[in-house]
């Protein structure tokens, strides 16, 4: 789709805009099954990069420490517990710029993964750049989706990333394409960009072949210390606004409702599940930032008649 067939969805009366959104998500998806994933940090703090709004970066001063790469054990207990509480998806976070083979750190990421995917859940991994030779050993080591966000338009990324470019991020996601992972890539909003950048983004991602088979939309949690700290909370309207449009463009994605949603109301959330959102993340903790209780979320989902995905089944995408 091009940027004026998006701003076109985009600008519709609210309330058009989420029903055709509604509509696309029922002639696309079964029922009202929501993917819980579970997101780890095996690797925090201490990152050579300068993105804007992470807490991770060791150019700021938040307060996150630098931590050594968790051990195999430990990440195969979280991966448990993870699967006991419903998820279905176990996703995987390192801080660093990328990862290259040969490294001995590599090595140990791939160990671990071939034991996690035995768990029987949908392994997601998100590392950084990588070339093709990395992502076909992912591959091989059980990893079912490579999460790597481009997180906003080609203009504005230079603003909030100087350590490395877009065009870097987009060589990252055709070495996955190529492996054969699924790509799981999005972005953030609230990073001081203008409303169109959120399109000219969504534009990119309509545009990859084949499409992105997950798109997490993260508002920012404006970290202390970051340059982005003090970035006003993003509006609610223009949250639903993106995911719909989002669902309508990118039909059969799974649209992840991501980091920001302990700022988001009950109803709020339900507003972003009727637009078209298909799977959250769940537990108390994402990479370094709040999320609401694993109790509070399904507590939510029931009162909103949504049902979590089965274990073991695949979200059902009827076309
Ligand atoms: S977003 Fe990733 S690459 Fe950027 S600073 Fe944070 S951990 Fe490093």
């Amino acid at each position: 789709m091009n940027l004026a067939e998006l701003q076109r969805i985009y600008d519709q009366p609210f309330f058009d805009l989420i029903q055709e959104a509604r509509n696309v998500y029922l002639a696309h998806w079964k029922g009202d099954e929501v993917q819980l994933c579970t997101l780890l940090s095996i690797k925090t703090g201490g990152c050579s990069e300068d993105c804007g709004y992470c807490a991770q970066s060791a150019r700021y001063s938040t307060g996150v420490k630098a931590e050594r790469l968790m051990p195999k054990e430990e990440i195969l207990a979280k991966a448990q517990a993870a699967r006991e509480n419903g998820s279905t998806r176990f996703c995987m976070g390192a801080a660093w710029k990328g990862v290259r083979d040969g490294d001995p750190r590599f090595e140990q990421v791939l160990d671990t993964i071939r034991d996690v995917s035995k768990l029987g859940m949908e392994v997601c991994v998100t590392l950084g750049q990588l070339s093709e030779k990395e992502a076909h050993k992912l591959k091989e080591a059980g990893v079912t989706a490579y999460n790597h966000n481009i997180d906003t338009s080609p203009e504005f990324y230079p603003e909030i990333v100087t350590t490395h470019t877009f065009q870097d991020r987009l060589n990252t996601i055709g070495a996955v394409q190529k492996s054969g992972m699924a790509v799981c890539c999005g972005g953030i909003i609230g990073l001081g960009e203008k409303e169109v950048d959120r399109l000219k983004m969504l534009e990119v991602l309509t545009n990859f072949d084949p499409a992105p088979e997950s798109v997490p939309i993260n508002c920012l949690m404006a970290m202390p210390g970051t340059p982005l700290e003090d970035q006003p909370q993003v509006d609610i309207f223009q949250l639903v606004r993106l995911i719909a449009t989002t669902r309508i463009a990118l039909p059969k994605s799974k649209v992840r409702l991501s980091a920001g949603r302990t700022r988001l109301t009950r109803e709020a959330q339900a507003l972003c599940f009727f637009a078209g959102a298909n799977s959250i993340f769940y537990g108390d903790k994402l990479l370094t930032a709040a999320n609401p209780g694993k109790d509070s979320d399904l507590e939510l989902l029931r009162e909103l008649n949504l049902t979590p995905q089965e274990p073991h089944s695949q979200m059902a995408c009827l076309s």
